[in-house]
């Protein structure tokens, strides 16, 4: 019977599992951690978007750089396709208004539970608290409790994540042993800002109605403002173009028109302060005021264009630790259209690992579940043929 490891068992690494033994190959996924798929389970935490529910070149457009390259994989495992595996593991999805698809637990536990079962039932060995240190020739090399192991197997699939959330089992160790890797970056990440004491009774608090802008992206979504600065929903839709230089500005009204904003605060203010003024006249939030206050000094004369296009200063991207993902990777150049590794054949690659990003909305865990998914038909297909 011919075997196959997989290295890391989050959601990318237990999809080639899957694949690989369904095919008939004798399965051991290895695991630096003493349980499988803490990201995952993390990531349930905020109720854990599988998918979005939108039309495919649309899906397609959010992998930015790689969309192309990862078209066929997305093609053959796409948005209904991850739909059609959750319900087919006994969870049912509701879709919300934005597209985004959950479980209606709004956890990953219980579909992760069923997925383990799954792949015993297959016949799938975890070992667990197997770190894997590097090669020795064609033998995968780990750490264990036990002392030092040494495991081969006819094909192999890495699928370690990305350097993010270390403490969760990425920590972008491997990256040490294999060959081309672009760098690695924080992406979907939360912004510094250094706020005054003025801010001090805003922090914590949603901004929400407002639209992010920076380089070509617009958000619509939420943000939050924390003691360090600004993260959320919103800001990570805008992180890749902040990450590379593009200033963000806050549409802080953006259904009324910069005509209509103008015209309502030409009426006379009187004895208002100027924040008295703004929500007489335009009915903003307390939070709203307070960074137009914050960020919008000195003012000028004519409000409304800062209104519309608020500049917040930032001091740079948070660290790559506290990022719910990373840009950077193994390079697709590195890899063949099974992603198998060209300098080291029988050797593939999947999920967060790859040099690829997207926004959060559920096209995180797509695209791990697709590669994993890509790499392990492909590894099964190489040792059967070997
Ligand atoms: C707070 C948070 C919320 C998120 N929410 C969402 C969401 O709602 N929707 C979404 O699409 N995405 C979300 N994500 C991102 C998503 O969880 C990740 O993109 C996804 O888990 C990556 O899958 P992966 O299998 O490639 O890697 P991981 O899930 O990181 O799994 C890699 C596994 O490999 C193991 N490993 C690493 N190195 C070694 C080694 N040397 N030896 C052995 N094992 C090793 C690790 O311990 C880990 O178990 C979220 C992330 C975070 C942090």
């Amino acid at each position: 019977m011919a075997t196959g490891l997989v290295i890391g068992a989050g959601p990318a690494g237990l999809m080639a599992a899957e694949e690989m033994a369904k095919a008939g190959l004798s399965v051991t996924v290895a695991e630096a951690k003493p349980s499988p798929a803490r990201k995952f389970l993390m990531a349930g935490k905020s109720g854990l978007n599988l998918t979005k529910d939108e039309p495919f070149e649309a899906f397609l457009a959010a992998y930015g750089a790689q969309a192309e390259t990862l078209r066929p994989i997305l093609t053959a495992f796409g948005p209904s396709a991850v739909m059609g595996w959750a319900e087919g593991l006994g969870q049912p999805l509701f879709t919300g208004s934005t597209g985004r698809v959950f479980p209606t637990a709004m956890k990953a536990s219980p579909l992760l539970r069923a997925w383990l079962a799954r792949l015993e039932g297959l016949g799938v060995s975890l070992k667990r608290n197997h770190r894997w240190t590097g090669w020795d020739g064609t033998a995968a090399l780990f750490e264990t409790p036990e002392g030092a192991r040494r495991m081969t197997a006819d094909v192999a699939v890495l699928a370690c994540g990305g350097a993010s959330w270390r403490r969760l089992g990425s920590d972008g160790a491997w990256a040490a042993w294999t060959d081309d890797v672009a760098p690695f970056q924080p992406a979907n990440m939360g912004f510094r800002v250094e706020w005054s004491d003025h801010m001090a009774a805003h922090i914590g608090q949603p901004v929400k109605g407002v639209a992010l802008h920076a380089g070509d992206i617009t958000s619509r979504g939420e943000f939050v403002l924390s003691k360090e600065g600004i993260e959320g929903g919103g800001v990570y839709e805008v992180s890749r173009a902040l990450r590379e230089g593009a200033p963000l500005t806050l549409d802080l009204m953006p259904d009324r028109t910069l005509t209509d904003v103008r015209g309502a605060l030409s009426k006379p203010r009187g004895k208002d302060s100027l924040s008295n003024h703004i929500r007489k006249r335009l009915k903003l939030d307390p939070v709203k005021r307070a960074l137009l206050m914050e960020c919008g000094r000195p003012f000028p004369d004519d409000l409304a264009p800062l209104i519309k296009a608020l500049p917040v200063p930032l001091r740079g991207p948070r660290a790559l630790d506290e990022a719910i993902s990373t840009a950077g990777g193994l390079r697709f150049s590195a890899l063949d259209d099974g992603l198998m590794l060209t300098a080291r054949p029988g050797v593939f690659a999947a999920g967060e690992m790859l040099d690829w990003e997207a926004p959060t909305g559920g096209y995180l865990l797509t695209a791990c579940l697709a590669t994993g998914r890509w790499a392990g038909q492909a590894a099964a297909t190489y040792a059967q043929a070997g």
